[in-house]
């Protein structure tokens, strides 16, 4: 943390970033750095790697940010929130390689000994990067955050705990809650802007993949997925699946749940999420992903066809349950 804030101290120009996809932590984390950043007189610049999911969109009024189009802007300092991996940025990752810009992390994943940032805002315990911009905006002197900054974090942490229901929301988290309640954060208009704002077509998508459901070693395993096509003829949208993930798995034998999607391009994207004693984060790893203990996920390379991702999960999966 101390390094970090003394670089954020040297630099004039600061760019942000984050993982692909961002979602509401990545975003959340990102906007509060952007206003503590802004307090602070620097410049600014957000840089998506690619475009996020629609339901976030209303951060943007606020933290506005740009999608990188193959050159970084001018900067002598990179944050990337939510991951520690510039493979997470896709494109833009070898952008910033090759760029020398000197990076700092700022992330709650579990993170390789030979990482390669600069200076790291890192803690596993946190429920969200959001919280962790919180206490760097706070080492960094900014004492008082506007509204859009909480509500920003609020996103994050609500997003990254299934509105504090999973098990990453520890003390810590539930009382950074309250607090943000307090600073104003208007908790059930944040609740309708993320959560009650999906396209028409997103009930027949969840019927889609529910309809392509198999438990496996007694029902502590549930896998289920959809194809692009399927999902295309039934107007059926799924860039999302935690209320799928959610549904599997209140189901009590359920141990694992993996839920796998095809996305524009035939790119075959992995979510896994666990209860108890499956390490979600160990099986994405095998498949060339990650994430946390509960809750992971991978992408399968150009060309993995679903069926053949499906049967790779499936025998993953049997092979850590036993
Ligand atoms: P979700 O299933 O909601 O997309 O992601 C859950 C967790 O898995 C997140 O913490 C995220 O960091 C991680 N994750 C999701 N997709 C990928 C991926 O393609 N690669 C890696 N390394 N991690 C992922
Ligand atoms: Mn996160």
């Amino acid at each position: 943390m101390k390094e970090a804030v003394s670089l954020v101290k040297k630099s004039q120009r600061i760019l942000l970033s984050g993982h692909l996809r961002a979602d509401g932590d990545c975003l959340g984390a990102q906007s509060v750095i952007y206003h503590a950043l802004r307090q602070l007189g620097k410049q600014v610049e957000v840089m998506l790697p690619n475009a996020p999911d629609n339901r976030y969109g209303f951060l943007e009024a606020h933290t506005p940010w740009t999608l990188f189009a193959g050159t970084l802007p001018p900067a002598d300092l990179l944050i990337v929130c939510d991951c520690n991996q510039l493979d997470r940025l896709g494109a833009m990752g070898d952008a910033v390689l090759a760029s020398g810009l000197p990076r700092i992390v700022l992330d709650h994943h579990p993170m390789a000994e030979d990482h390669g940032w600069t200076a790291c805002v890192h803690d596993c315990s946190a429920a969200a990067s959001g919280l962790l911009a919180l206490d760097f905006a706070a080492a960094l002197g900014v004492e008082n955050l506007p509204v859009e900054a909480h509500e920003a974090a609020f996103v994050a942490l609500m997003t990254d705990t299934g509105w504090l229901k999973y098990s990453n929301a520890n003390a810590a988290a539930w009382a950074a809650a309250a607090k943000m309640v307090e600073q104003g954060v208007d908790s059930a208009r944040i609740f309708d802007l993320v959560f009650q704002q999906a396209e028409i077509g997103r009930p027949l998508g969840i019927a889609a993949v529910l309809e392509s459901l198999e438990y496996f070693a007694d029902g502590q395993i549930a896998i289920a997925w959809a194809s692009q096509a399927h999902l295309e003829e039934l107007g059926g949208s799924m860039e999302d699946t935690d209320d799928v993930l959610d549904l599997l798995r209140s189901v009590r034998t359920v141990e694992v749940v993996a839920v796998l999607t095809e996305r524009a391009g035939g790119v075959v994207k992995l979510s896994l999420r666990s209860k108890h004693r499956v390490d979600v984060n160990q099986v994405a790893r095998q498949l060339g992903g990650g994430g946390h203990a509960r809750a992971a996920g991978a992408t399968f390379a150009q060309g993995t066809t679903l069926a053949d991702a499906v049967a790779k999960v499936r025998d993953c999966l049997l092979n850590v349950i036993r």
